[in-house]
């Protein structure tokens, strides 16, 4: 029965938009098919969503007599009191998304339960007409057209059909794999992309990602006293370029939240470097007495009663298993050889250790560990989250930005050409170690590293050339071909055309691109590296504009080529290099190292205490 929430109920829930982008309207459509107890789920989106999004469900559908009501705002079946609010068991219970959608589009819902006939009603802009005898199975179908139709303004704020499908794309792939036992078909523009069976988390893992993934992850399960953490994570050399390979699901719903992120994170510190994000799928179970789901309009994060003890649970999983410590065996089921050398684990899932006597407030002081320990320097310090805001997203972890970075090295260098020198006043006096080029000018030394100023001038060189677009391309033998996500298929599609202006060759189709010619610097490149490194920016790149990012990349990338540091130089690469310098004394290699050091004769005088 669905019925409305009075105000003291409905004041206590956390308001706001649900419904800004085709991604969300597929989220709640699908969370309602769940919630209708659905096993098999159809997701259909056309024009990225815009156009069309369709879920059909078999799940319990909905009576005649509840149809009209299932369009009021706070109208739900599954909240009453606020009572109930403590321990929600159903993915919605806002009752608001139904009433949002339809009042932005063209909506119509046909629905059947087990034992009556099936019904239709249409609204338009929210307003609903009467519902009409439909046919079809039992279940529920809900069709959603034109979406913000009667809401240009915010027509305006969706991204491009490509984008706003692979968010959508995003978001479906979260729901096959956080409901294994329910078959999803997911069709885009009537092709389609994702099949699952319903027959378990391995096989909803090869249908999002491929089978080959699963022989590069620990599976695990573990329970540390009610916490219960299990799934998948990649192994110590498994990483990906952004974390759009990442899924948490908190009590089955997909979060994007801080604490957990975090703790994953810090647990593979050891053995990634920046940029590079551990694939995992998993899921945490607690008692829905300790999480409170009620905290954002879009139900995309939760709040821990206590986040120390969360973090402290995940993370001491999660780097167990990366260190093969002897405790992993507990958690990993299926060990691979090296984790299994003590003979302790069988062939199959180890069941979750359980410790049952001890109660959740004595794990809590086991758990709360410090959570830096001693000899894992580089691990973040732990911060309590900001609350959780308005945003679609949590906000991810701040990361160094790159560009921030170079320009405050433009700036420096800029201060820095105050050095420059007249280059005939610069007399060379030899080298140091077969790296440090020697010249003396008045009263002053330079000492100038020839590697790093031959990889800055490139470098420049290098853009430069990016700048004036000058870059011709080179055709490869045998094309590369780079197998993406929704997410970053969407983002390089949109970004082929300035792909293409630095002499890239590049072709989608299906859900990869084809790469047949490279600019002719790079022939020979890493194609592998140069690409995880553009998909690595996928995430931070509202502030970063990608020709800059492209520059910078093929730069550094052709850098590489530069003179090393042990190498001789000729008494003409001597020269040439000086004149390249044009006399900057000021001049850093690309990586913000100095190229050159000034010795001033005080400085030895003292150093031969000719002086003090
Ligand atoms: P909520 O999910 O928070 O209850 P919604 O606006 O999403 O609110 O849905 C309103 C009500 O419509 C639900 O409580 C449920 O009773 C009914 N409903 C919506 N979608 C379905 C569906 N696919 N199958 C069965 N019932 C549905
Ligand atoms: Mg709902």
């Amino acid at each position: 029965m669905i019925h409305v929430l009075t105000p003291d109920v409905y004041n206590r829930i956390a308001a706001g938009e649900v419904v800004d982008r085709p991604y969300s309207v597929v989220k709640e459509l699908v969370e309602n098919a769940i919630d209708a107890g659905a096993t098999e789920i159809r997701i259909e989106i056309e024009g990225g969503g815009k156009k069309r999004i369709r879920v059909t469900d078999n799940g319990c559908g909905i009576e005649k007599s509840d149809l009209k009501a299932a369009f009021l705002p706070h109208a739900t079946s599954k909240l009453r009191s606020a009572e109930d609010l403590a321990a929600i068991s159903t993915l919605g219970f806002r009752g608001e998304a139904i009433a949002s959608i339809a009042s932005v589009s063209r909506m119509e819902i046909v629905s059947k339960t087990e034992e009556g006939e099936a019904w239709s009603l249409l609204s338009e802009g929210g307003q609903t007409g009467e519902p009409q005898p439909a046919g079809g199975a039992k279940g529920t179908c809900v069709t959603v057209d034109g979406l913000f139709f009667n809401t240009p303004a915010r027509l305006k704020f969706l991204k491009s059909d490509a984008q706003e499908e692979g968010d959508v794309t995003g978001m479906v792939s979260r729901f096959l794999l956080s409901r294994p036992a329910i078959s999803f078909t997911y069709l885009i523009n009537g092709k389609v992309r994702y099949r699952s069976f319903g027959d378990g988390l391995k096989s909803a893992i090869a249908a999002v990602y491929g089978a080959d993934v699963l022989g590069r992850c620990f599976e695990i399960n573990a329970d540390r006293h009610g916490v219960v953490l299990r799934g998948f994570i990649g192994d110590r050399n498994f990483y990906k370029p952004n974390r759009s390979y990442q899924s948490m699901f908190v009590n089955g719903r997909y979060v994007v939240n801080q604490t957990v992120a975090l703790a994953v994170a810090n647990a593979y510190k050891n053995y990634l470097m920046t940029r590079q994000y551990p694939f995992y799928v998993l899921f945490l179970e607690l008692p829905a007495e300790i999480v409170d789901v009620n905290v954002h309009p879009n139900k995309s994060d939760v709040r821990f009663a206590d986040n120390r003890v969360i973090y402290g649970s995940v993370y001491s999983v999660v780097s167990a298993v990366l260190d093969g410590s002897s405790g992993a065996l507990e958690y990993v089921a299926d060990p691979p050889r090296a984790l299994a050398a003590s003979g302790t684990a069988e062939g199959s899932a180890t069941p979750a250790a359980k410790t049952p006597s001890m109660s959740y407030a004595e794990a809590k002081k086991e758990l709360q560990f410090d959570i830096s320990p001693i000899g894992k320097p580089s691990v973040i310090p732990y911060r309590e989250p900001k609350p959780a805001t308005l945003e679609v997203r949590a906000p991810l972890p701040q990361e160094e930005d790159h560009f921030e970075e170079n320009r405050r090295q433009l700036l420096e260098q800029s201060k820095a050409k105050q050095e420059r020198l007249d280059p005939d006043t610069l007399a060379f006096k030899g080298e140091l170690f077969r790296t440090y080029l020697i010249y003396e000018a008045g009263d002053e030394a330079y000492l100038v590293d020839q590697h790093a100023a031959h990889e800055r001038i490139l470098y420049d060189r290098l853009r430069q050339k990016c700048e004036t677009r000058a870059a011709l391309s080179q055709p490869m033998l045998l094309p590369f071909i780079l197998h993406t996500n929704g997410q970053e298929f969407a983002f390089l599609l949109k970004n082929l055309d300035i792909l293409r202006s630095f002499g890239f060759e590049i072709e989608d189709f299906g859900n990869s691109f084809k790469v047949s010619a490279v600019p002719v610097d790079l022939f020979g490149m890493d194609l592998e590296a140069f690409f995880a490194e553009v998909l690595s920016s996928m995430d931070t790149l509202r502030v970063i504009k990608l020709p800059d990012l492209l520059k910078d990349r093929l730069a550094t990338m052709a850098c590489k080529a530069a003179v090393k540091g042990g190498e001789k130089l000729t008494d003409g690469e001597v020269r040439s290099l000086l004149r390249e310098m044009d006399g900057d004394m000021g001049i850093k290699c690309p990586h913000g190292r100095p190229a050159c050091v000034k010795i001033r004769k005080s400085e030895l005088e003292k150093l031969f205490k000719r002086i003090v």
